[in-house]
């Protein structure tokens, strides 16, 4: 089955306290959509300007990523510029140019209306519902959100959060919406806020699962020793569950959401081994497969040996 992917396509400028390298193919959907692609066909919605690279839309092509919703604008990609901290977890966006982003309003093509798996990944929530008000019935709703929107839009936010079925956000985001210190509270109280399942990443200490009847998972990180590049995991490691979903499950169960979870943190691993999307352009199902397993046994004994 497929999955529809909405968010940023952007172009990226990423510094680390070691690297800086400009102009690379970045934004939310662009990274959920590659990381979906490995378990099913994707089906892409999103905004670029006459800047963008044609041969991106070949490589879309060549991954069974639909790219008949990405409309193409008069004007330049939407950029953002961001700088990391030496820890690699912390960062600050120097600059944004919303450019064609500014008027984007998501228009579904006819052929995108019955999917049934939808990844709404980060961007404003009055777009992501947005898309959601053009498909027909979706059975299962995953969506991403980041600070931005807590602080700017959280009316918007609220609403949507009624439509979805799994939120994922990060550690500092599930405090900030619940005013909780502890995750596990946190969690819990966001599933009272409309999700049935929430995922709340760690960044390099893994990831939490909440569901109903206090169903619990967590999930550890995999242990690299080279970062090189932290931006587009948490896009990678939705996108990753949200595909996973779509291309293997017909109703979703905890469970399911587990392996998914396990899945997205595999590929998210990968993500940052290099700049952009280029580990995650070079990487095969046999490596997702060892790693995979390797995640399994530290699930297992907490800590490989
Ligand atoms: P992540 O590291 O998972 O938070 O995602 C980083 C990506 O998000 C970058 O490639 C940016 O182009 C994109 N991005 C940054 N700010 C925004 C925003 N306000 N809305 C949508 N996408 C954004």
């Amino acid at each position: 089955m497929s999955v529809l992917v909405v968010g940023s396509i952007a172009i990226d400028t990423v510094k680390t306290p070691v690297e800086e390298h400009s102009d690379l193919l970045g934004g939310s959907a662009s990274y959920a959509a590659l990381g979906a692609s490995f378990f099913s066909p994707v089906r892409l919605v999103g905004i670029v300007g006459n800047d963008f690279p044609e041969s991106e839309f070949q490589f879309w092509e060549s991954r069974k990523i639909d790219s008949k919703g990405v409309q193409r604008a008069n004007g330049k990609t939407f950029r953002w510029s961001g700088e990391y901290s030496w820890d690699l977890n912390t960062r600050e966006t120097r600059s944004i140019a919303l450019n064609v982003f500014e008027d984007f309003k998501p228009a579904l093509p006819e052929s995108y209306r019955e999917t049934d798996f939808v990844l709404l990944a980060n961007i404003a929530p009055s777009l992501q519902a947005h898309v959601l008000d053009q498909m027909a019935r979706p059975r299962f709703v995953v969506a991403d959100t980041m600070d931005l929107w807590i602080e700017t839009a959280r009316p918007d936010l609220d609403a949507l959060l009624r439509r979805v079925n799994l939120l994922i956000l990060n550690d500092s985001e599930a405090r900030e919406i619940t005013k909780q210190t502890s995750l596990i509270k946190a969690g819990r109280s966001i599933r009272k806020m409309g999700p049935d399942y929430v995922a709340i990443k760690k960044g390099e200490h893994g990831a939490l699962l909440f569901g109903e009847d206090n169903q619990f998972f967590s999930c550890g990180a995999y242990p690299l020793e080279d970062i090189h590049d932290p931006t587009g995991a948490g896009d990678t490691f939705a996108g990753g569950m949200a595909g996973y979903l779509a291309g293997t499950v017909k109703k979703v169960h905890f469970n399911d959401l587990r392996r998914a979870m396990i899945y997205g943190s595999v590929l998210a691993s990968f993500c940052v081994e290099a700049f952009s999307l280029e580990r995650l352009r070079a990487l095969s199902m046999e490596e997702i497969a060892k790693r995979y397993e390797t995640f399994k046994l530290m699930s297992q004994f907490e800590v490989p040996l």
